[in-house]
């Protein structure tokens, strides 16, 4: 436990998600060094649409910069608050609605990825209605692909994306829909990818079926979106991936393929979440009560799957196995149970972890949870309050918050 870690928790209370925007800066440039110059970067808002964070990865000079990939009016409302333009963001996600989209559309978005014929039918729908045409990606569900990752988004059946064998007789219609404009692909076949050579291998794999797609079908390809995949400790310590060698791989191949691409013809992106802000949060939670059960010891913190992690028990996140202690003198730890609050037997943070001996009040830090935190949790349920979020930088506090659910009656 670091003595700001403490200090901090002394402050404003636990259960305290702490960010630092110094590490989401220095993760940025980390992976801005791992790609070609000249890419864009998009930030997924998923993995944490908190403005302060949000607007430090939005800053800089351009070649610095993230630009916004979101998913929903909240997102986009977290985008603009956080000093995004509009035509700095990327709207995608398999449902929007045609309210959605309209909300966008009046925000002053232009981008949007596509999903299904009807998602590009919707959003041109209410492009026309503001005499506009709106620029789209399809997203591509490309076939077999061969590495496996943690979490695999297409290349199976899929609800996101067009699959990328049916699009030959699918892409006349698709390049006639009134109110758009197909500007290029979207892939994002993998999330978190186990090690370097599976994500460089993805890129290779989309940068080919892109330019398979555009040779054989006329997809046009004025922007290509590649996704990311780029992996991240969570919630156990370690440290965040320095990719060596993506940079080289993926500039080959887009030269090899889109030699135009370095010129911005076509623009070249990728998308990251978990490694831009995943190692700036760590989640302080205060142990309030040890019980003994059938020979082992439970140590209920005030934080659980409501603060974090409660995605990781639909499966769409890494099991969750926290480990909050590093530096520790192995003899003096002993195995617990880390659970939650809520009255449910799933509120489980680690079945089986090794820390100091606890105590009541004591703190215990979960680290590398900056990423898939609190909005990717079970925050409504069983009514707790939100944990309270502290933004550092340069060490220093700029900012405590704390998002409110309540009812609101129409
Ligand atoms: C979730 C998501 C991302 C971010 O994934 P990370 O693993 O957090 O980097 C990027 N692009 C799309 C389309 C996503 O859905």
């Amino acid at each position: 436990m670091s003595a700001r870690y403490a200090d901090l928790a002394r402050r404003y209370g636990t259960p305290l998600y702490v960010y630092d925007l110094d590490r989401a800066l220095a993760a940025r440039r980390d992976l801005r060094a791992s790609l070609p110059e000249g890419v864009t970067l998009y930030y997924s808002f998923k993995a944490n649409p908190h403005p302060d964070i949000a607007r430090a990865l939005g800053s800089g000079p351009a070649h610095e910069a993230c630009r916004a990939e979101l998913t929903s009016t909240g997102e986009l409302r977290s985008a603009l608050a956080a000093g995004f333009r509009p035509e700095e963001c990327l709207y995608g996600g398999p449902g929007k609605t045609s309210g959605e989209i309209e909300v966008a559309l009046a925000a002053g978005v232009r981008r949007f990825s596509v999903e299904s014929h009807e998602d590009l039918r919707r959003v041109g729908a209410a492009a026309v209605q503001r005499g506009l045409r709106a620029e789209c990606l399809l997203r591509i569900n490309s076939v077999a692909p061969k590495s496996s990752s943690s979490i695999r988004m297409t290349g199976t059946p899929s609800q996101f994306g067009f699959d990328s064998e049916t699009l030959a007789p699918l892409l006349p219609s698709l390049l006639e829909v009134e109110g758009t404009r197909v500007v290029g692909a979207h892939f994002f076949p993998l999330s978190n990818a186990m090690d370097e050579a599976s994500l460089v291998d993805e890129f290779q794999r989309s940068v080919a079926e892109a330019a398979r797609l555009r040779d054989e079908l006329g997809l046009p390809v004025r922007m290509l979106d590649l996704g990311g995949g780029f992996a991240a400790p969570y919630a156990v310590p370690g440290e965040r991936t320095v990719y060596e060698k993506t940079s080289t791989e993926l500039a080959a191949v887009l030269d090899l393929h889109f030699p135009g691409w370095a010129e911005g013809a076509p623009e070249v992106a990728c998308e990251s979440g978990r490694y831009l802000v995943g190692d700036c949060g760590a989640l302080v939670a205060s142990v309030v009560n040890i019980k003994q059960s059938g020979g082992r010891k439970f140590v209920v913190l005030d934080a659980g799957i409501n603060t974090l992690g409660g995605m990781a028990g639909l499966g769409r996140l890494l099991p969750l196995a926290v480990e909050p202690v590093e530096g520790v003198d192995p003899a003096d730890l002993e195995p617990v149970s880390l659970v939650g609050p809520l009255c449910t037997p799933g509120d489980v943070l680690s079945r089986n972890v090794h820390i100091p001996s606890p105590t009541e009040g004591d703190l215990v830090t979960i680290p590398n949870t900056g990423a898939y935190g609190l909005t990717a949790s079970l925050l409504a349920f069983l009514g707790r309050p939100a944990p309270t979020e502290v933004v550092l930088r340069g060490g220093a506090v700029v900012s405590v918050s704390r998002l409110d659910t309540q009812r609101v009656y129409s």
